[in-house]
C-alpha cells in the first residue's frame, strides 16, 4: 500500500495526467474473504482520490471465484460507488438502529430497495428514530425516518414534506415524493 501511494504521489510530482487503473488480485479462498480484500486495497486508495478505475482479478483454479464474474462486477461497482468514484446505483444510508429504532430497520430498507434500486444516483436515507435520524442523514436527497409507533416522517434534504404517515403506506408515499421532486425513472 505504501508504495502505491509513493508511485501517486511521483506521478503528483512529475505532473503526470493519465488515468490511473488499480488492479487487484486474490487469492482468498472464499468469496467474501475477496470483497474484503479488494475493498481494502482499492477503496482506500480511491477514498484519497488515488486512482480512476479498478480491475479486479483472482487465481487461476480457485472454483469459489472462477465461477463468480457477475458478483465480481457488481462488487467493482460497489466499491466505485461506495468511493463516490462512479455512481452507477441508488445510494441508500440508514442508521445502525438501536433502542430507539421505531420500524424493522431491515425489512423496510429491503422494501425500499425493492422499489428503487434502479434510480441511479439518488441518496435516500433510511433511519430509525427522528431525535437523532435527521442529523445524521449526511446529504442524502431523501429521508424516511420514524416518527413514533407506526409513524414515518419523509423528508426532502433537511426538510420534512410528509409529517407522521402510515407506516403501511410510508413506502408508496416515499414513491411518490420521489414522483413529485422528478427524481422517479420507470424501470
Ligand atoms: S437514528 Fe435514532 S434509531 Fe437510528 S441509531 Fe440513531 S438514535 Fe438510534
Amino acid at each position: 500500500m505504501q508504495s502505491v501511494r509513493r508511485l501517486f504521489v511521483e506521478l503528483n510530482d512529475k505532473e503526470v495526467q493519465n488515468p490511473v487503473v488499480l488492479i487487484t488480485d486474490s487469492s482468498h479462498d472464499g468469496m467474501d474473504e475477496a470483497l474484503v480484500h479488494y475493498a481494502v486495497e482499492t477503496g482506500a486508495l480511491l477514498l484519497d482520490g488515488f486512482g480512476d478505475g479498478l480491475c479486479l482479478g483472482y487465481h487461476y483454479g480457485n472454483p469459489a471465484i472462477a465461477t463468480e464474474h457477475g458478483r465480481m462486477n457488481n462488487i467493482a461497482f460497489g466499491i466505485l460507488q461506495a468511493t463516490r468514484t462512479r455512481i452507477s446505483k441508488t445510494e441508500y444510508i440508514s442508521c445502525p438502529s438501536c433502542g430507539r429504532t421505531l420500524f424493522d430497520l431491515q425489512e423496510t430498507t429491503a422494501k425500499i430497495r425493492a422499489v428503487t434500486n434502479h434510480l441511479k444516483g439518488v441518496k435516500i436515507a433510511i433511519m430509525g428514530c427522528i431525535v437523532n435520524g435527521p442529523g445524521e442523514m449526511a446529504d442524502a436527497d431523501f429521508g424516511y425516518v420514524g416518527s413514533g409507533p407506526g409513524k414515518i416522517t419523509l423528508y426532502k434534504g433537511k426538510e420534512i414534506i410528509r409529517r407522521n404517515v402510515n407506516s403501511d403506506v410510508a413506502v408508496e408515499e416515499l414513491v411518490s415524493l420521489l414522483k413529485e421532486y422528478n427524481a422517479w425513472v420507470e424501470q
